[in-house]
């Protein structure tokens, strides 16, 4: 049947297009369709959606010591994958660091960032004020002397353009001798199991597989739902939008978070695809949407949402940290027009560049993204990072931060599943030779990983 495959992928953002590639190059499945609603690398995976940094969890003071080894590991199968490729445009290497600034700040740094953190990290080093003068001289100038700043620095970041990450691994694939397909410009508008095999509707055919993955960002929890699973699961739609100025750093200043939160603090950024320009987010404003400003997705969100009563004990219990009540309410003031611009200015940008005034600084109109930000229904909670749920021959990824980063881990555990599944090989040893230093990295890789 010409419209039959072993595995169908909806969504060619940078979690579906890396599966696309481990399918093609390390298993002998041959038959896979990508679906993809618009181009490749054009949801929250675009440049201008995301904040375009490579997390290796040196510089994420959200993150514990588990998901600080967790995403280094994962983060650098891109490097690995970037090595082997004879050129790439879509990673650039850059310096970066988190920024400390005021006592407690200052404090949470110092204590961070000890000998034992610094093992994990040899290329970081924790720097003072004249330090950051020579590195990031925009950061001290035209800042009040009483006030105490702190970093920790490292010149081995890298920058990232996620969507020119997705059509790479998309020409990779098309290099291998298989059959692949790629429908795009066409939406998966349903699902249906049938027998041994699913059967997916899109808006112009339909096509069968025997194993499909939903790397659709807020949408797979949509369709996991319609096929009755993740029944434990509820999602909040954070939006992340950007301001930004004339170029005025060299690389990445990040801020300290708190642990356990699961946004970055607003940082400042060079720009992939422009450097004559910094920009400064992402903010954080809860929205009734599953994409970034598309209105007629709230019937789909709210579908996935899944307005029961376990859900609206969760928000509320959500609701009531201190932490994400602080978050919510700033960002609330910074969605409001005029006023809002200056105190993101006050609150956020001047903590980074203290000599910007209002007119520098304009809201970055091309650009934000949507973080599908999962919700735990029993433990009332959300999830910090990527989930994915696993069904019977199904599986459904929901990547906010830093999931664009661990595209590769991720595609990975697909990979395997699908090969179990569809009782196909995978090529353990052409992966560890590529991807791995030793097996112990390959086992971090596929650890079971909690949430
Ligand atoms: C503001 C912001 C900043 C971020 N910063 C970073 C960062 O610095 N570093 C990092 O690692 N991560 C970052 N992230 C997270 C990162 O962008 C995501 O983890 C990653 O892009 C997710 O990839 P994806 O393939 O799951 O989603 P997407 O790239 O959104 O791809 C999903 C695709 O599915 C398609 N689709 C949806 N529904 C259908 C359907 N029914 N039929 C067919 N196609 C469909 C969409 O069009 C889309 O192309 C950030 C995210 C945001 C929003």
């Amino acid at each position: 049947m010409e419209n039959d495959y072993d595995v169908i992928i909806v969504g060619g953002g940078v979690i579906g297009t890396s599966l696309l590639y481990t399918l093609s190059e390390f298993t002998d499945i041959n038959n896979i369709l990508l679906i993809e609603k618009k181009k490749i690398g054009r949801g929250s995976s675009w440049s201008h959606s995301n904040s375009q940094t490579l997390h290796v969890g040196d510089i994420e003071t959200n993150y514990n010591t588990e998901k600080i080894i967790e995403t280094r590991t994962a983060s650098h199968l891109i490097l690995k994958y970037t090595k082997k490729l004879r050129e790439s445009n879509f990673i650039k290497p850059v310096q970066k660091m988190v920024l400390g600034v005021g006592n407690e700040e200052v404090e949470n740094i110092i204590k961070r960032y000890d000998e034992k953190f610094i093992s994990l990290f040899p290329s970081i080093k924790v720097i003072k004020t004249s330090e950051i003068l020579k590195v990031e001289p925009n950061l001290i100038k035209g800042r009040d002397k009483d006030e105490e700043v702190i970093a920790a620095y490292s010149k081995d970041g890298h920058m990232v353009n996620f969507g020119l990450l997705s059509s790479s691994f998309v020409n990779s694939a098309l290099k291998s001798k298989k059959n692949i397909k790629l429908r795009l410009n066409e939406e998966a508008i349903d699902i249906e199991r049938k027998n041994a095999h699913y059967i997916v509707k899109t808006e112009k055919s339909t096509y069968r597989g025997r194993f499909v993955v939903f790397a659709a960002g807020g949408y797979s929890l949509y369709f996991a739902k319609k096929l009755g699973y993740g029944r434990d699961l509820s999602m909040l739609s954070v939006a992340g939008n950007f301001y930004y100025s004339r170029n005025v750093i060299k690389g990445k200043v990040y801020r300290v978070q708190k642990g356990g939160i699961p946004f970055a603090a607003v940082h400042a950024d060079v720009d992939i695809t422009n450097k004559k320009i910094t920009r400064y987010g992402p903010t954080v404003n809860i929205v009734p949407f599953l994409e970034h400003t598309n209105v007629m997705s709230t019937y789909k969100y709210i579908k996935a949402m899944g307005l029961d009563k376990e859900t609206v004990e969760s928000l509320i219990n959500i609701s009531e940290d201190k932490d994400i009540q602080r978050i919510v309410e700033k960002n609330f003031i910074y969605s409001i027009p005029d006023l809002g611009k200056y105190y993101f200015l006050k609150e956020e940008v001047n903590k980074i560049i203290p000599s910007l005034k209002y007119n520098d600084i304009k809201f970055y109109k091309q650009g934000g993204g949507i973080r599908p930000q999962i919700i735990d229904k029993k433990m009332r909670r959300l999830i910090l990072g990527v989930v994915d749920l696993r069904g019977d021959g199904i599986e459904f990824s929901m990547a906010p931060s830093p999931g664009a980063s661990s595209c590769l881990k991720e595609a990975l555990k697909y990979t395997r599943s699908a090969t179990e599944y569809l009782d196909k090989k995978f090529y353990k040893e052409k992966f560890v030779k590529m991807f791995c230093n030793n097996e112990e990295e390959y086992k971090l890789l596929t650890k079971k990983q909690k949430h």
